[in-house]
């Protein structure tokens, strides 16, 4: 028998059974094995340590209704398969560090859109992530990621308008202020962070967003600040008609997914190389 879950959908805000939601659209690469990474808490102290466990059956989760699950998928789950689709056949090693221009010759730009904010209000809560409380060891720091000593209220303030704007099918033109920017992942691999903020140590700007990424599409929703990162804007992609299909390129940057720190880049060697430095830090500190 199905699992009956009751809870708040987090695109209607309605207390209702919840169903069973793929992250992304299952029909976009997300209906296999995969590899599940958390902070093994017990073993985290000065530096995380990272659980790893297989999972069946995709990606998903209980956030959406049903309503809200069956009307965002029949609208805009198609689009973002396609997308996906075209996107699949570059993202991968031999495109490491490159720009790769994608032609789709025929895309309703609005579907794809939505369905991507979708995926963000699904896997971000209207407050700070707490599974990144555990990121808080002098290696994050060093990465300049932290919570947010001031408040979030750009992004609490945002996603009501969003979940408003993702329900009505024909909206455009963006409901609140944000920038929503996207990637190539280029080895199999996924993140969620939920709504963070990141700093520069060197020049104390920061920025609000949330990022969720799923081989081969990675999105980046940026409520406030900038990101240093060259990411591709898809924030034009509001303003078009929800029955407007045109050709579109896409230029889009290709990225390793290897850390699970948000907008963490580095490849598998800077990883390996990152590694061996927090355990001389480590060894020093236990000597
Ligand atoms: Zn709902």
């Amino acid at each position: 028998m199905a699992k009956e879950v009751i809870g708040v959908c987090k695109i209607c805000d309605n207390k209702r059974k919840l169903s069973k939601e793929h992250i992304p659209p299952s029909a976009a690469f997300n209906a296999g094995e995969y590899k599940a990474q958390t902070i093994d808490e017990h073993k985290t102290k000065d530096v995380n340590v990272w659980r790893t466990s297989k999972k069946q059956g995709g990606h998903f989760a209980y956030v959406l209704c049903v309503e809200c699950n069956n009307r965002t998928g029949q609208w805009y789950g198609g689009e973002y398969k396609k997308l996906a689709g075209a996107c699949a056949p570059f993202a991968n090693p031999s495109n490491a560090g490159k720009v790769v221009s994608i032609e789709v010759p025929k895309l309703f730009p609005l579907r794809v859109f939505k369905q991507a904010l979708t995926i963000m209000c699904g896997t971000s809560h209207d407050e700070m992530s707490d599974e990144w409380t555990g990121t808080m060891s002098p290696a994050a720091a060093d990465l300049g990621i932290a919570k947010p000593d001031k408040d979030i209220s750009l992004a609490t303030k945002a996603m009501p308008l969003i979940r408003e704007f993702i329900l009505d099918k024909e909206a455009n033109g963006l409901p609140a202020p944000f920038q929503l920017y996207a990637y190539l992942v280029i080895n199999p691999a996924g993140r969620e962070t939920g709504i963070v903020k990141m700093f520069s140590r060197s020049t104390g700007a920061s920025a609000l967003f949330a990022e969720f990424a799923w081989w081969p599409l990675g999105w980046v929703l940026v409520f406030d600040g900038d990101i240093k990162d060259d990411l591709f804007s898809t924030t034009g992609w509001s303003q078009y008609e929800y029955d407007e299909e045109v050709p579109l390129t896409l230029r889009l940057p290709c990225y390793w997914l290897e850390s699970k720190m948000p907008l963490d880049f580095r490849s598998p060697m800077e990883m390996a190389e990152s590694r061996a430095r927090n355990q001389l830090i480590l060894d020093a500190g236990c000597g």
